[in-house]
């Protein structure tokens, strides 16, 4: 590849990243495909899949053993495509509140249950995108959505809380960063990297 600020060819590697561009610091994708141009600096990275590894990322913070921290808890409400009026809204707290809990402060631990909930679903459970639609059409799209013929949706998506609940850390627990690692497997798919894990 061709650097677009010099025109020079860009040498490749292929190695860790860490992802800060989701606004967290903690992310590692592995097997990412690096390119460094030697003449004047210029540096890429290629992310594939980016909405696949967004919800990849959001499954593995819901599933989170500690208590999730501002920067992820930031992550959530993008990747659920809601404004901070939006969340707060949903959340039924304060603008200011939702401010804090996405900047300086801890969640709440019933708002971290009900943000891990949302984030398994994903934004579209969460945005009223199609509910002009009648109920009945609703469900097609939603478990079209989720992959899932309409008659198991709503089986997979009492699954889906059980699962979640499961995962829960207890209120106590400490509100920390966690190394989350994903590994590339191919241009659609992203994997969790269980050594990374902790
Ligand atoms: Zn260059």
């Amino acid at each position: 590849m061709k650097c677009l600020e010099c025109g020079n060819t860009m040498a490749k590697t292929v190695g860790d990243h860490i992802y800060r561009e989701s606004g967290m610091e903690h992310v590692i994708l592995r097997n990412i495909t690096k390119l460094h141009c030697e003449s004047c600096g210029a540096k890429r990275v290629q992310i594939p899949a980016i909405a696949q590894l967004h919800r990849a990322l959001a499954n593995a913070l819901a599933r989170k053993p500690a208590r999730l921290i501002p920067s992820e808890v930031r992550f959530l409400r993008d990747h659920l495509e809601l404004t901070n009026i939006e969340f707060a809204a949903l959340m039924g707290v304060s603008q200011h509140q939702t401010s804090r809990w996405t900047s300086t402060e801890p969640i709440g631990v019933p708002a971290e249950r009900f943000l891990r909930l949302l984030a398994t679903f994903g934004p579209d459970l969460v945005k009223p995108r199609i509910s002009d639609e009648p109920v009945e059409e609703q469900l097609k799209i939603l478990a079209k959505t989720a992959g899932v013929a309409p008659a198991e949706f709503a089986q997979e998506a009492i699954e889906g809380i059980a699962q979640v609940i499961h995962h829960l850390p207890p209120p106590s627990a400490e509100a920390r960063p966690v190394k989350i690692g994903l590994r590339h497997v191919s241009s659609g798919s992203w994997k969790q990297d269980p050594l990374a894990a902790n």
